[in-house]
């Protein structure tokens, strides 16, 4: 399980997130939406320490995540290697699927396992290859990402992700940067993941796939969470009347 609590972020004199508490227990698929700016994507990048908090508490299968002061007025993790576990236990998903466009499909997959986790390079391969064919890449891995759809490297990076063996995967808006008609073959890929028990935080402004997906749904709104709950009560009786305002856009 993961628990965030109070977890403020500013830049200079911008409040980002203003006490923000989330948690996901094992095989939760947490959606979070909001409007742009509200602060998701600094949530995600806080939890795996991409950002440092300025204030706030994670704690991991009931382990706190140890910080120290960064010199700058914020957190960041007490040492390398807490930094290096943090990211494997949540590994993140980017809008712009982030694969080293230098490295063939197979090599992105093994960088991690080998360099980071120290799994033997055969053993690497060898799941490499189960990872990529699993979301349906199994012709593609020696091509690099340049010579692939938007689609086909987004599930790329989703099966990268996955080859850490993550305790949870953070997926920041996957399918905004895809053309439409590659949108679907990577939700496809997510929903498999949901419906094999796989805790995830997905911030998404897709909210059918939202509703179909999620056990639960947070929205965002100007750094804190004004509302939550269950995808069934979230979208059909929202309380507060900015989330209204917000569903009202998506219909
Ligand atoms: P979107 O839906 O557009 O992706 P978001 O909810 O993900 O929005 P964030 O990217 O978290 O929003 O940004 C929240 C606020 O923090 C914005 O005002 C943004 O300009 C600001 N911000 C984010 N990163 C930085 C940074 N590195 N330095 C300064 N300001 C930043
Ligand atoms: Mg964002």
């Amino acid at each position: 399980a993961i628990h965030a609590e109070q977890i403020h972020k500013r830049f200079g004199a911008l409040e980002v997130l203003k006490g923000v508490n989330l948690s996901a227990r094992k095989g939760d698929v947490v959606a979070i939406i909001g409007g742009s700016g509200s602060g998701k994507s600094t949530f995600l990048r806080c939890l795996n320490c991409l950002d440092h908090p300025t204030s706030g508490s994670l704690r991991i299968n009931g382990e706190e995540v140890r910080f120290k002061p960064d010199g700058h007025g914020d957190l960041a993790p007490a040492s390398r290697q807490q930094i290096r576990q943090l990211r494997s236990r949540l590994a993140m998903v980017f809008q712009n699927f982030n694969l080293w466009q230098h490295r063939t499909l197979l090599e992105n997959m093994i960088e991690a396992p080998v360099h980071v986790l120290g799994v033997p390079r055969k053993q690497a391969i060898e799941e490499g290859k189960r990872l990529l064919d699993r979301v349906g890449l199994n012709d593609k891995h020696d091509a690099y990402p340049a010579f692939l759809s938007g689609g086909q490297q987004q599930r790329a990076a989703i099966a990268r992700a996955l080859a850490v063996d993550p305790l949870a995967m953070l997926f920041d808006e996957p399918t905004s940067a895809l053309d439409p008609e590659l949108v679907g073959e990577v939700l496809k890929v997510i929903q498999s993941l949901a419906d094999e028990g796989r805790t995830m935080i997905l911030v998404t402004h897709e909210m059918a796939f939202a509703r179909d997906v999620a056990t639960r749904v947070v929205f965002f709104h100007n750094g804190v969470v004004e509302e939550e709950g269950p995808p069934s009560e979230f979208f059909s009786n929202p309380q507060s009347e900015r989330l209204q305002k917000f569903l009202s856009n998506f219909n």
